[in-house]
């Protein structure tokens, strides 16, 4: 695979492979640019055998090899990855859960796939997806806040149509204001973070430690009315997310606050407490509309394939039929599974 043989393909014919680097696990997609899928592998991010970056070099050669049996090649790279991400550089700064320093990831892609690649923040991955689909439904959304809710809480937050990446890169470290002061301790050392408390893996964890036994925050919502312990778990992720919205609300004045990853799903069981309890602790001030994402568990994914093809950014339809396509085949593994 050459570049000279991807030049002589048409863009609409190009394949971006995506790839969103997880707390847990590594997701990849082959996808088009009208968001269909040609190709799929999730992996662990961290293995005993290998590390993070290997599992990135894995997920690119297994994409290769799905395509190659369609007879279909790879032109451009897209990757979210948390941490300090520059994105100009193509490096990530730092990122703690990875063990990444200073790594130069987009030239170490070209480097040894031959491919251009463009490297966003997973967050910021996730906000160009969801604004993708706002802008295209003929929604304003230069003015948000997105907030993915997964392993980690994190936060992308756009003003005037542009990123806020701060100083150093690092701005939307969202799950780490600390909202109780002498709180559950957090592994970035402080504690009563946001994270500790609201962070699906903190939602599992804190149901587990009180006897409760779920594979998923989805049974503890379904569990709410009838289980105290579901109950109070969820109540203090509220609580903790609440005080850390009220906080970002006051500080940047949003237009919307989007909530994303795969406790968005959970709808009205969460925006609807959230909203409640946010404005109480901001009463002189409205509280901006808060939704949950429409590309969910699949932002920083579907994102990381808008990032592939740069300034020339696909549109609505192709986050929304990537994320369909995505779902659909999801599905159809489980049944496979079961
Ligand atoms: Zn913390």
């Amino acid at each position: 695979m050459t570049r000279g043989s991807a030049s002589r393909v048409a863009k609409a014919e190009e394949i971006a492979l995506a790839i969103d680097i997880g707390g847990t696990t590594i997701k990849a997609a082959a996808l088009d640019r009208s968001g269909g899928v040609y190709g799929e592998v999730t992996v662990p991010t961290h293995d005993r055998l290998r590390g993070p970056l290997d599992g990135v070099r894995l997920v690119l050669r297994e994409l290769q090899r799905q395509l190659a049996e369609a007879g279909r090649d790879a032109h451009r790279v897209g990757i979210a990855s948390p941490g300090l991400v520059d994105t100009p550089a193509g490096t990530v700064a730092y990122a703690a859960n990875l063990g990444w320093r200073d790594l130069a990831l987009t030239d170490v892609i070209a480097a040894e796939f031959d491919l251009p690649a463009t490297l966003l923040h997973d967050a910021r991955a996730g906000a160009v997806a969801e604004r993708a689909v706002l802008l295209g439904a003929g929604e304003t959304a230069d003015s948000l806040v997105f907030v993915p809710i997964g392993t980690g809480v994190s936060a992308a937050i756009l003003d005037g149509g542009r990123f806020v990446a701060g100083g150093s890169g690092g701005a939307g470290e969202f799950g780490h204001i600390v909202v109780v002061p002498g709180g559950e301790p957090c592994p970035c050392g402080l504690a009563g973070c946001v994270e500790i408390y609201a962070s699906a893996a903190s939602i599992l964890r804190r149901y587990r430690e009180r006897g409760g036994n779920a594979e998923g925050t989805e049974q503890i919502v379904a569990r709410l009315a009838t289980d105290t312990r579901a109950a109070e778990v969820w109540t203090d992720a509220i609580d903790a997310l609440a005080r850390g919205l009220a906080a970002v609300s006051a500080l940047l004045d949003p237009a919307m606050i989007v909530i994303g990853g795969g406790l968005g799903q959970a709808g009205d069981a969460l925006l609807d407490p959230l909203r409640a309890r946010a404005r109480t602790l901001l009463p002189w001030k409205p509280f901006p509309p808060l939704r949950a994402s429409v590309t969910g568990a699949r932002a920083g994914l579907v994102g990381a394939g808008v990032a592939a093809w740069r300034d020339d950014a696909p549109d609505a339809t192709f986050v929304r039929t990537a994320v369909t396509n995505l779902a659909r085949s999801a599905a159809a593994r489980g049944r496979q599974a079961s």
